[in-house]
This record gives C-alpha cells, structure tokens and sequence, in this order.
C-alpha cells in the first residue's frame, strides 16, 4: 500500500495483518506518536473486509459486505469521510422472504405489512426492539473499553467494573432484571413470549445466530444478538454499504493510518515472531527480512499468533491447552452471483432489493438447518442473508449486470464428504433456495464463487475460516476472551499484544478491538 520499505530499521509497533482491526490499531498508536509498521500477507489490505473481482467485471465485497457496527466516534476520529469512505445506501431495510408467502418487511417504523399478518405482532414489535435497545445501550461500554481484570488492586480496573455496574444500574430494576433473564436464554424462548409470525420470527432469530455456532435453540443465543445490537446502536448509518464495497472502507482506513504516520507493506507474510528475553522482539517474514520492534500487535486470530507465529514453547502447556482447544470452526460461507439482469424476487419492491434480505422462513427452519452443521453436514433448506449491492452501486458490474451476494448457514468447517467433493452440491442447493423466491435466477447466472470456510481460512488467513476468529459466546467472551491469559489484549509474552477479532468484543467489522489494543499498549507504555 505504502512505499515504505523497512529495511533494517526497528519500530515502536509492528502490526501483523492489516485487516480493517490492524488497520485502526496502527491509525490510533501512529496517531499516539509510536513509529508503527503494517505488514499484511495479501496484496491488499482490509483481510476479511475487502472488495475484490470475482469474475471478469464483477466485484463484491469477498466477505463481510454489510456496514453496521463500527462506532460513528471512530469514523469521525480518523475521519474516514475525508479518505474516501462514502455510503452507496445507509440506514438499508431487512425483509424477510421465504418461498410460499409474500415478503415481510420487518422495520419496526413500516409495520403496516405485519399489521396486515398479525395486528398483535405489529403492536409487539416495537416494544420489543425498544427494549432490547436499552439493554444494548446498557452494555455498549462494555464493548468499547478493554476489559478489567478480575482481583486486581489496580484503580483503572475497580472504576471500569464501576462503570459497568453503573450504566446496567441506571436501566432500573425491571430491565436490569429483564437484562439477567434473557442474557443466558434460547433466542427461540425470547421470541416465542413476545410474536406469533413464524417469518418474523425466524428473521429476527437469523442476526442471533448469524456467524456463529449456534441455533435460536442453543442456550445463550440471546447474548450474540444484544452484543451486535449493542454494537449497531453506536453506528451512525444502521446497515449500510460504502460505495465500492467494504473494501473502500479498509482503505480509508489504510489511508487514516498512513496520514498518522504508519507505513504498510502489503505481500509480506510474517513466518514467526522472535522472543528475546521473554519479550517479543521483532518478526522474520516469510522472506527471511528480520524486523525489530518494542512491540508486536497481532492482527492475526489467536491460533494463528500463539501456535504458528510465536510457538507453543514460548508458551506454559495450560495456556497452549486453552488456545488449541478454542472453539473456532467456521460455519458460515460466501456465494457469489454474477447475473445477467437484477433478480426478481416474487412479491419484492425495488426499494426492498436494495436493502437485506433474509431467508429463515421460521425458527424451525433454522434449527433444522442448524442440526446439520452438528453432524459436519449441511442442510437442503439453508438460510442466508442476501444483498444485490448493484441495486445501490452500479459500478461494481458491467453495464446492466448485476451481483448477488448471499451470507449463507450452516456450513460447516469441517464437511463429512468434505467441501472438495460437496461444494457443487451445495451451491446448487444455495441457488435452488434463492430460485424458490426468485424464480429464473438460475438461468441468470453467469459466474458463480463460493468461499466455503476452508476457503475463508486459507485466502484470509484465519483459522476455521470463522466470522468472529473464535466464537463468540458467553464461555469465550469479555474477560476470558479468547481465553484466559490473553484477555485485556496482552498476551503472556512482554510486548506481544492482540487486536483482532478474536479479542474482546469479537468479530464484525466494528474497529473496536483494534482501537481498544491501542489504548491497552499505549497506557501499559506509558
Ligand atoms: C462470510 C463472512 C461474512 C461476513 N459478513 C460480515 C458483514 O456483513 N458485516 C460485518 O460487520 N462482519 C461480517 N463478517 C465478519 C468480519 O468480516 C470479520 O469479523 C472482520 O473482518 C475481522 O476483522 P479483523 O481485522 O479482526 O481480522 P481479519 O479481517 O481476518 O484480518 C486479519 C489480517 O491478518 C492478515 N494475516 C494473518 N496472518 C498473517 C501473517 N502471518 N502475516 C501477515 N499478515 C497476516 C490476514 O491476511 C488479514 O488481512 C463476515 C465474516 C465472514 C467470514
């Protein structure tokens, strides 16, 4: 990305993986007034955030390819507006679709359309959301702030488990009740006291579960969706597209780190991390190039950096123990569509196809499809979130072309039959499901790319091709997140630190644990 060359020169802070996370580590630390050096694999940064060509013209966000979670506080501190990052459509619509009943738009401020399937559903739903909303804000610090360590003296620890005792106070006591029933419960139970709609439901029942291991019957799967609204609530825009695909926003950030100071070198892979005296001291590329550094930030998942990076034997066996026994399996892949012409989706309004889409026609259905992944299979009725992002922003197809983008579960990591003999079978299965609702899209595909999650592991660098680089549950989050040892961004290792999605608070393209490992070095350093 930068010309900057590194030669033999030693660094404050060397970032290893220049995803969107490493990106915003190296913005703020340069910022902060460290030297700072990306070293990215790919030959572009943004890791799972970026926009690629997947068949001659056509262009798609390869992975993440919603915009929904990152902090306005951040896009305003590293002023991503003024370095390119533009919306192609902010504040997009979610439909739900299924194949024998018309679309549902499930806005809580357009319910007409549920009013007319369920008056009861229609007046439960914005309670619902303003509720869920409160607990969400309640635990937005929890997000933003590295996470305070159990029995220690420190002030900074006893204030920050102030503040978060605190703001879940303030919600009084009939929400912070509501907050301590719902926290460990089934999505399906939650949603069952409150609607009637299967359609409903299971949308609603898709953002708990989505990226994750986890059905709307597994216990805790209230958790994922209060953390990704807690999240969603800081976000300026609610889902949104940047134009260009996601990719633009990692360059904006790219940009905001190179005008901090920061320099990046794409194509150069990190082999290992050295230790000197207990302390990381540096890396050695794939290239044999030696870099020395104070610090080492990795922007790689948890397996990646303690088992391949550093080693077990720098490393005590209990901890090793705990990294390798991580759980942190993909189940989610990526299809993408090259059509000849917009799909037609029966029943659909434009303005609806330039929003989300989901197809989880009921909470059953998606725990049937979930049963599969538990015996490493997949179903024949997979769910999915859909976007054409052509509808929003032409330039990613040739002239009246048009992309399909479609997140699809369950599928898991590991494939009885593996994915090299499955994979046909499984897009053909994804694109019957989509035919179902949008009838002729099949004879409108010209190019087809799957990214199954060993494909996601093995083009985007992360173990288990997993959406949060470890699951994200209540076993592996906040203060044991990714285990314990490593929480707070530290590692056992002086100076090696964390910043990924596999630290606190996880996955999403959100920009937090990468701006929380800055601050945790920057105040450890100070
Ligand atoms: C299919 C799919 C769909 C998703 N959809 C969405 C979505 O719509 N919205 C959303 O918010 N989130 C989505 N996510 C989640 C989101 O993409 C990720 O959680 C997020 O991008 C992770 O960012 P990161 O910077 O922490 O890590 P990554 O993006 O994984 O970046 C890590 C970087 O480190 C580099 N690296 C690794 N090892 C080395 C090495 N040895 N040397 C040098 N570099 C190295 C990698 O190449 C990579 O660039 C999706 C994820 C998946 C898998």
């Amino acid at each position: 990305m930068s010309g900057a060359s590194a030669g033999n020169a030693s660094y404050d802070c060397l970032v290893i993986g220049g995803g969107h996370n490493g990106l915003v580590c190296a913005a703020y630390l340069a910022r902060g007034g460290r030297s700072v050096l990306v070293l990215e694999a790919a030959s572009q940064v943004g890791g799972a955030a970026i926009t690629r060509e997947f068949a001659p013209g056509f262009k798609v966000s390869a992975c993440a390819h919603l915009l929904h979670l990152m902090p306005g506080s951040l896009i305003k501190d590293l002023g991503l507006d003024a370095r390119g990052l533009q919306l192609a459509a902010a504040h997009m619509r979610t439909t739900a679709i299924a194949p024998d009943c018309p679309p549902l738009p499930i806005d809580a401020h357009d319910p007409t359309l549920l009013a007319a399937r369920s008056a009861a559903d229609a007046a439960a739903l914005p309670a619902y959301r303003a509720r869920l909303r409160r607990l969400a804000e309640a635990l937005y610090p929890v997000l933003d702030t590295a996470t305070p360590r159990l029995g220690t003296e420190s002030w900074q620890d006893r204030a920050s488990w102030l503040r978060i005792g605190w703001r879940i106070r303030r919600l009084g006591r009939r929400d912070m009740r509501e907050l301590l029933r719902i926290g460990g419960m089934c999505v399906q139970d939650l949603l069952d006291e409150h609607f009637e709609t299967p359609l409903l439901k299971g949308a609603l029942g898709f953002d708990a579960v989505l990226g994750t291991s986890a059905g709307p019957r597994s216990p805790g799967s209230v958790f994922p969706l209060l953390y990704r609204m807690a999240a969603e609530v800081q976000g300026g825009s609610a889902l949104a597209q940047p134009v260009g695909g996601l990719g633009a926003l990692s360059d904006s950030l790219a940009r905001a780190a190179l005008a901090a100071g920061a320099a990046i070198r794409t194509s150069a892979t990190v082999e290992r991390i050295m230790v000197r005296d207990d302390r990381a001291a540096g890396v050695i590329l794939k290239s044999g190039e030696q870099i020395t550094a104070t610090n080492v930030i990795s922007n790689a998942d948890p397996k990646t950096t303690f088992l391949q990076l550093l080693g077990g034997e720098y490393l005590d066996t209990g901890f090793v123990r705990r990294i390798a026994h991580l759980r942190a399996r993909g189940v989610t892949a990526k299809l993408h569509l090259a059509l000849n012409r917009l799909p037609q989706f029966t029943g659909l309004s434009d303005s609806a196809l330039a929003g989300r889409l989901l197809l989880a026609p009921s909470l059953d259905y998606v725990e049937r499809a979930f049963n599969h992944a538990k015996y490493r299979e997949f179903s024949a009725a997979p769910i999915a979130e859909i976007t054409v992002p052509t509808v929003n922003d032409a330039s990613l197809a040739p002239a009246g072309r048009h992309v399909l983008s479609a997140v699809v579960q369950y599928a898991p990591y590991e494939l009885a039959g593996g994915w090299q003999n499955e994979r046909q079978r499984f897009v053909d299965l994804v694109i019957d499901a989509l035919e179902r609702c949008a009838p002729g899209l099949r004879a409108s595909v010209e190019a087809v790319e799957l990214l199954s999650p060993p494909d996601i592991e093995r083009e985007f660098r992360i173990s288990g091709g997993h959406w949060h680089h470890a699951e994200l549950a209540l076993d592996q989050f906040f203060i044991v997140r990714p285990v314990p040892g490593a929480a707070q961004y530290r590692t056992p290792i002086g100076g090696l630190y964390l910043c990924g999605a596999g630290c606190h608070p996880g996955g999403g393209v959100m920009g937090i644990a990468g701006r929380n490992a800055a601050r945790a070095l920057m105040r450890e350093a100070a």
